[in-house]
């Protein structure tokens, strides 16, 4: 059946580990597609351009706004993030349900968009547990640390825009959790539109 796929957003604190979840959403099931951001920040090491993210000068994602190219964009950190239209329509006109992992500022514009957008926050147990897991990456300076949970303080403030908590404490519990959450998002009535209207089509209810 060729079925529209949804659009799912999973945005969260950094350290709540949704990287991790995406990937692993993303090599487990094949009925996910990941979308890849545009971004004018530099490319970290190990990062490959088309991989990670679609690496691009300022003028180039101003272009892309100008053109409508764009399904949302924000900036972060000093650095413009967007996501590129074209390969979420088609992958969701292909029936693949499209993962963005995106940051709150986005998240807020594509269900402003898209009101039948899947949102989904993910969060460690308790702030103890962000933090733990902040310096436990032992890479991160202290200041870095704080500027993290900085931003946490800003992101919380946003999550009764979501539709789920997710609560990442232990991975494969979260990933299962994360399918279900999906599932049951996807079977709303609000969100079957097509299902509805063939119901009522076939019993002539217009
Ligand atoms: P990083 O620079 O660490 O890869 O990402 C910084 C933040 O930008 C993360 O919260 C990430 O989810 C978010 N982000 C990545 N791509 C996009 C995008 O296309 N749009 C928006 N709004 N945020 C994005």
């Amino acid at each position: 059946m060729d079925k529209k796929g949804a659009l799912i957003i999973i945005s969260g604190f950094s350290g709540a580990g949704k990287g991790t979840l995406v990937k692993r959403l993303i090599s487990d099931y094949d009925r996910f597609a990941l979308s890849i951001s545009m971004t004018t920040r530099a490319p970290r090491e190990g990062e490959v351009n088309g991989r990670e993210y679609f690496f691009v000068t300022k003028e180039e994602f101003e272009k892309t706004i100008a053109e409508d190219g764009l399904l949302e964009h924000a900036c972060y950190v000093g650095n413009y993030y967007g996501t590129p239209r074209a390969y979420v329509e088609e992958q969701m006109a292909a029936g693949k349900d499209v993962i963005l992992e995106i940051e709150v500022q986005g998240a807020v514009q594509i269900k402003a968009k898209f009101p039948e957008a899947i949102l989904i926050f993910v969060t460690p147990p308790s702030v103890a547990e962000l933090e733990r897991r902040l310096r436990g990456r032992g890479t991160e300076t202290e200041e870095k640390i704080q500027g993290r949970l900085t931003r946490a303080k800003e992101e919380v403030e946003f999550i009764p825009d979501y539709d789920f908590i997710l609560v990442n404490d232990e991975l494969e519990e979260c990933i299962k959790d994360a399918v279900n959450l999906i599932d049951a998002a996807k079977s709303e009535p609000e969100r079957s539109g097509e299902l509805m209207s063939s119901l009522r089509r076939d019993l002539g209810v217009g």
